[in-house]
């Protein structure tokens, strides 16, 4: 027993450990004008990293969404279980985003920023889909082609479908069943051997980002990450231990230092869906979440959760509107709370996607597209911190969904390497 404890101990140090050399290291290459190492030596290991991440995305997603929710047993079960995680999502969005607004009006996020170089980088635009082609394009007209790009909302929608349809079959699909359980649990273990490389891909990712993001070209952005950050830390601590302590009973300390690997993974990876192996991992050992409420709740949250992209974009609207000379009146804001939870579902769960639908947010509220260029410079900073967000509170929503379920939540410590 405190050999295993010993053990589970050691991978959340190791990514931390990964995490620290990164910033150090990051931060002497650019002080010695040695960016190109960080770019062409150390960066392969973080891309290394990343790729074999990428590679049981879709199938540990989509097996263990069907097993997720072919295995609740009742299909109205489905309904519930779904019914309450959505609207968990929804609300816990909601509140993200108007701290958010609250905190950029205050702090005037905008204030005292000078204007240049706004010029080259709009293409953000043309990317981001309207309102209705996101719900419409939930439903993939063709799954297999759905899995091919990689579409995590369009396998989501897939999985649930062929779970349900599984589950109301019963004995009959059970063989299908069977398969899909195997992949499942073959992709948990590939999960876990490539979590004990976590350390090393978190210093492959975070030395580049230092030493090319030097401290000093953050400067004129400060503000922006500053009121970012604080909103997010506001969020995470205050929306979610709250959520935890009252809907779960759990100490809100526990349960940060539960999330906190995932937590490490998600600030260095930006990506939910990169994140998401280790995220459920936290999430049934940390926590004690049964494997079906954390194969269903998860994976859907890592595609449709995104508080702390909420925030981002609440936050950015009102920066780069302060910064172009433009007034936010009331309905303006409003209107950005509803686009914001929109764009934030819409939102895919890797690096940089944000930013492609800060463009949406801006468009609804009449917003200089160019303003996307300003906050570009720091984008990767901001998708850190609203990553970690993210991932956090699709963990709060499983612990709470646990909870609710009649289920035994629990702290077994840290996780295991
Ligand atoms: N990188 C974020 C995530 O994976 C999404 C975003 O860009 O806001 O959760």
């Amino acid at each position: 027993m405190a050999e295993k404890g010993k053990k589970k101990l050691s991978l959340s140090i190791k990514i931390l450990i990964g995490l620290i050399l990164g910033v150090v290291v990051g931060y002497i290459l650019q002080t010695t004008g040695n960016e190109d190492i960080a770019n062409n030596y150390i960066k392969p290991i973080g891309t290394l990293f990343l790729n074999l991440i990428k590679l049981i995305i879709v199938p540990l997603v989509f097996s263990s969404l069907i097993v997720g929710v072919g295995g609740l047993g009742d299909v109205t079960k489905i309904g519930r279980i779904g019914g309450k995680t959505f609207v968990y999502f929804l609300m816990t969005t909601c509140i993200a985003i108007i701290i958010g607004l609250v905190l950029a009006n205050f702090g005037n996020v905008g204030g005292g920023f000078v204007l240049e170089g706004i010029e080259d980088l709009a293409y953000a635009a043309k990317e981001a889909p309207g309102f209705i082609d996101t719900l419409i394009n939930i439903i993939p007209s063709n799954p297999l082609q759905a899995m091919v790009n990689g579409d995590m909302l369009q396998i989501i929608a897939f999985a649930i479908i062929l779970g349900a349809g599984l589950l109301v079959a019963g004995d009959a699909a059970k063989p299908v069943f069977d398969v899909f359980n195997g992949l499942a649990e073959a992709m948990y273990k590939v999960t876990n051997g490539i979590m004990t490389l976590a350390p090393f891909g978190v210093f492959g990712l975070m030395t580049p980002v230092i030493a090319t993001n030097g401290p000093e070209v953050l400067l004129p952005l400060l503000r922006l990450i500053v009121i970012c950050y604080t909103a997010s830390l506001i969020h995470m601590l205050v929306v979610y231990s709250l959520a935890v302590k009252g809907f779960a009973g759990m100490n809100p300390v526990t349960f940060i230092k539960g999330a906190f690997p995932a937590w490490a993974m998600a600030f260095t990876t930006s990506s939910s869906s990169g994140t998401l192996p280790l995220t459920m991992k936290c999430a049934e050992e940390s926590f004690g979440v049964p494997k079906p409420i954390a194969s269903f709740v998860l994976p859907l949250g890592a595609t449709i959760n995104m508080d702390g992209t909420a925030i981002y974009q609440g936050v950015c609207a009102v920066f780069i509107a302060q910064v172009y000379g433009l007034e936010l009146g009331l309905t303006a804001q409003l209107t950005i709370v509803l686009t914001a939870v929109l764009a934030s579902i819409g939102t895919a769960g890797v690096p940089g996607a944000g930013m492609v639908m800060l463009a949406m947010v801006l468009e609804s509220v009449g917003l200089p597209l160019e303003g996307i260029a300003l906050v570009a410079g720091v984008e990767r900073i901001l998708d850190m911190m609203r990553t970690s967000v993210n991932v956090v509170g699709d963990l709060s929503a499983a612990v709470v969904v646990t909870k609710s379920e009649g289920g035994f939540v629990e702290v077994q410590g840290d996780i295991s390497a």
